[in-house]
């Protein structure tokens, strides 16, 4: 059955390899995150500690003149906006700025003020008026490093004497040149290159090392090795700090490797559920009819903000001049979008500007519109075998436990694609109701 399943897919043009949108990388993800956060992801699990040495009181701090911050500082930390630390926050500060230094690994995820948190350590550390290589900051990718510079530059805005360098492609000083910058933040391998092959980093002068979004970093090919050259060349005092948004075995046991003996922060993630969802299931023939099911819907309920998920470019590319044509403001958001180019569509969105967002699988991942009244799936989700695509299903309706709001959630499906609909019904072990627009008291 499962052969005949493919076809099927197949004839009705899913997989058609130049149209359909490419999975979003988990650098680009992050970095998209970055672009669109503009304050903390708020989470209500408790955080866990564990101390490397019990017996040593690390207090948790719940203001920021606690940690008996430089004045500069403070005053960079508040011209930021920041009132108090985040959990996050709260549990590695006192840590990362203890006397003697100590060693972290901390998780949690990302929007949760990781960043923040060691760059405030590295600037704490920094000896302003000693103009070399102080720092050295590991991060996947060259966008990803100039925004954590961007932090560093944001933070440090009144410590006048602070430099950051960047170790990055297309940076490349000449050989044994004077780097005067305390700060260096860059990619693995042109850090390599700074430390060794350029000699423009003494490294027995590094006291913090920070390894940035270590589940990314491992997942590029070459990185974790590299990072580990640099690790071991590092002296004995400089402190080792690595952050990770997510923690499968892979990470912890790398993090766990670079770092012996470590102390350890993590902050669970919020699991996303379907419980305060109702769903509903329309079978439809084609595109057009679909259209005419989604129609339907907006002449019947009062829908303040939609997602839409379509397949394909082109299927979201069709669906948006449609609805544009019937008058609706809408957004559209596609893989041939820049990173930046995206980040400003979902901000519009955010911001109200445009109550219809039309996309692809792009933006399935990571990124919470909590606000949306409806979420469609004008076509299900699928995996590249053309099998229905759970875990993208939960992520496109699914929404975390502490956001009491129920939402609504409306599957267009062919008909001779029930199949998938079930699938996803024994997965979830859930029901699906067939929608009726004459119920509208069930779905309003
Ligand atoms: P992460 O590194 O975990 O992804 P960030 O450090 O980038 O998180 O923080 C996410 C967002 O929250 C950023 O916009 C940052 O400026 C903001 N932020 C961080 N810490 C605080 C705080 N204590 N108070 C207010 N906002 C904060």
């Amino acid at each position: 059955r499962g052969g005949e399943l493919r076809s099927d897919v197949y004839d009705i043009n899913y997989y058609d390899d130049e149209d359909n949108e490419e999975e979003t990388d988990l650098a680009t993800n992050s970095l998209l995150n970055k672009l669109i956060r503009k304050s903390l992801v708020k989470s209500s699990y408790n955080v866990e500690v564990l101390q490397k040495d019990p017996t040593s009181p690390l207090y948790s701090v719940k203001s920021f003149e606690e940690l008996r911050l430089q004045p500069k500082l403070l005053q960079g930390i508040y011209q930021m906006g920041f009132n108090r630390p985040s959990k996050i926050q709260e549990k590695a500060l006192p840590m990362m700025l203890a006397d003697p230094p100590q060693d972290l690994i901390a998780q949690s995820q990302s929007g949760t003020g990781k960043t923040a948190a060691f760059v405030l350590a590295m600037l704490s550390r920094v000896k302003a008026d000693q103009t070399f290589p102080q720092c050295i900051c590991l991060s996947p990718t060259y966008e990803l490093s100039l925004q954590t510079g961007q932090v560093v530059e944001q933070m440090g805005q009144f410590c006048s004497n602070i430099k950051v360098a960047y170790a990055v492609r297309g940076n490349r000083p000449s050989k044994g040149s004077v780097i005067a910058a305390q700060i260096i933040i860059g990619t693995p391998g042109s850090m390599l290159d700074w430390c060794f092959k350029l000699q423009l980093i003494d490294m027995r002068k590094i006291s913090v090392f920070v390894l940035d979004e270590a589940d990314v970093m491992i997942s590029t090919q070459g990185y974790a090795d590299q990072s580990v050259r640099i690790k071991r060349n590092l002296p004995k005092f400089c402190q080792m700090l690595l952050f990770s948004a997510t923690f499968e075995d892979s990470v912890w046991l790398f993090a766990t490797r670079l770092i012996p003996d470590s102390n350890i922060i993590k902050l669970r993630k919020e699991e996303l559920t379907l419980d305060n969802i109702r769903q509903f299931f329309d079978p439809c023939e084609n595109k057009e009819q679909k259209y005419r099911a989604l129609s339907n819907i907006y002449g019947i309920i009062t829908i303040a903000q939609a997602i839409i998920f379509c397949q394909t470019r082109k299927i979201a590319k069709w669906l948006s001049q449609e609805m544009i044509k019937d008058g609706h403001r809408v957004a559209l958001l596609s893989g041939e979008l820049s990173i930046e180019q995206r980040a400003a569509v979902i901000q519009r969105f955010r911001d109200g500007k445009e109550k219809v967002l039309i996309t692809t699988n792009v933006c399935a991942r990571g990124i919470d519109v909590e606000q949306v009244s409806i979420v469609v799936n004008f076509d299900l989700p699928l995996n590249k075998d053309g099998d229905i695509d759970c875990e993208t299903y939960l992520h496109r309706i699914g929404r975390t436990g502490r956001f009491g709001k129920k939402g609504l959630a409306v599957n267009l499906v062919e008909k001779h694609s029930l199949n998938l609909l079930y699938a996803i019904e024994k997965h979830f072990n859930i029901k699906i109701k067939q929608l009726n627009t004459d119920d509208i008291d069930e779905i309003e």
